[in-house]
């Protein structure tokens, strides 16, 4: 046995382990290996968004409870490299591979075109019967143009076949940034586009957020079971969706929290937005698929606030955060804008 002194690989490794694990108690997440491996890549460190990421659960005093550690597995951790990817660039070689084929075919071609052009002059010069020459020629020109046929058929289908593999690539690009369940962006989306928006915003673009939560989803969940539940988180995905400009951004932020991203939209405008997704929920009737029985409706509460400039993107989802926590304190069902946190 090798002391562990002697190894720093093992050093590193195991205090990353030991901090993880001791963070992991601390909190009461599950010593599972998704957990595991989530955990050891914040304390590892290199993984920025995976670390801003549970900054601001840890921030906002969010729970980490199985729904959230699986989110944050699957957004930070699962592999990247799909089966699909793997497969689409084996596609992508073989096609190299047969496109250099048929240029080496072309060229081929045209040496042997030109070789036996060079001849027939060459034999006229030589004083061979002119007839004969144009009929070696003609002959010669005729099948190089069946070749040049055959090889653009060829392309014609390779052509297709890259299509093929452009489409492939980009519904897997897709399903790497839709949240499975609500077909909205996931955080990895939203996280991106927020940056970019930001970037836009701070030459002065108005930029704001909304964020959304629902009303005693717990209890409802409770009194009708989580697929339906689900059903209901499907609907809501939907409206919101629905309500937003096609320049905006609509994501899960994480369990039954979503938030829409505009760009270009002052509070105000936010703020009418956000009021019209409150009222479509809370008219929408919500009826349980199997028994076609009428549920009780459901509400939302929305926080709203607008992008200031200089500041992070954690602090503007933070505010409006707080402007969510005030629509539910004052009773639920409501939408508030960081204005009115200033007032309270
Ligand atoms: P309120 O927000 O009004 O304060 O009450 P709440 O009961 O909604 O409280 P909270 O936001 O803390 O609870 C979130 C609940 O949402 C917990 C969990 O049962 C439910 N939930 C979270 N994610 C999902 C999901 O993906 N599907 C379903 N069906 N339920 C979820
Ligand atoms: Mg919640
Ligand atoms: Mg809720």
């Amino acid at each position: 046995m090798h002391s562990s002194c002697d190894n720093p690989d093992y050093d590193y490794a195991a205090s990353i382990a030991g901090r993880a694990l001791r963070s992991m108690a601390e909190q009461r997440i599950a010593p599972t290996p998704a957990n595991f491996a989530v955990w050891y890549r914040y304390f590892a460190g290199s993984h920025d968004d995976l670390r801003n990421a549970i900054d601001l659960l840890i921030d906002h005093n969010r729970p980490f409870d199985a729904r959230t550690n699986q989110d944050l597995f699957e957004t930070y951790v699962v592999p990247r490299v799909s089966a699909a990817v793997v497969d689409t660039s084996e596609r992508l070689q073989t096609l190299m591979g047969t496109a250099m084929e048929f240029l080496t075919t072309a060229i081929a071609d045209n040496r042997s075109q030109m070789q036996a052009i060079s001849e027939v002059a060459d034999q006229g010069k030589a004083g061979v019967d002119p007839k004969a020459l144009v009929a070696q020629l003609m002959n010669e020109l005729a099948r190089a143009a069946t070749r040049a046929t055959r090889l653009e058929a060829g392309f014609a289908e390779k052509t297709r076949e890259l299509d093929q593999i452009r489409d492939s690539l980009s519904r897997s690009e897709e399903r790497a940034r839709t949240d499975m369940l609500t077909g909205l962006a996931n955080r990895r989306a939203l996280d991106e586009f927020l940056r970019k928006a930001q970037a836009t915003a701070e030459w002065g673009e108005p930029l704001s957020v909304l964020m959304l939560d629902i009303d005693h989803f717990k209890s409802f969940n409770d009194s009708y079971g989580h697929g339906v539940g689900d059903q209901v988180l499907r609907l809501i995905a939907k409206v919101l969706r629905d309500k937003v400009r096609t320049q905006d951004l609509s994501a899960r932020y994480g369990g039954e929290e979503l938030m829409a991203v505009l760009p270009d939209a002052n509070l105000a405008a936010c703020a009418e937005i956000a009021e019209r997704i409150r009222r479509a929920v809370a008219e929408a009737t919500i009826t349980r698929r199997s028994t076609g029985e009428v549920l009780p409706s459901i509400s939302v509460s929305i926080g709203v606030a607008q992008y200031r400039t200089g500041e992070t993107i954690a602090d503007l989802v933070e505010r409006c955060d707080r402007a969510l926590y005030l629509a539910k304190g004052g009773g639920r069902n409501r939408v508030m804008t960081e204005a009115e946190l200033d007032r309270a």
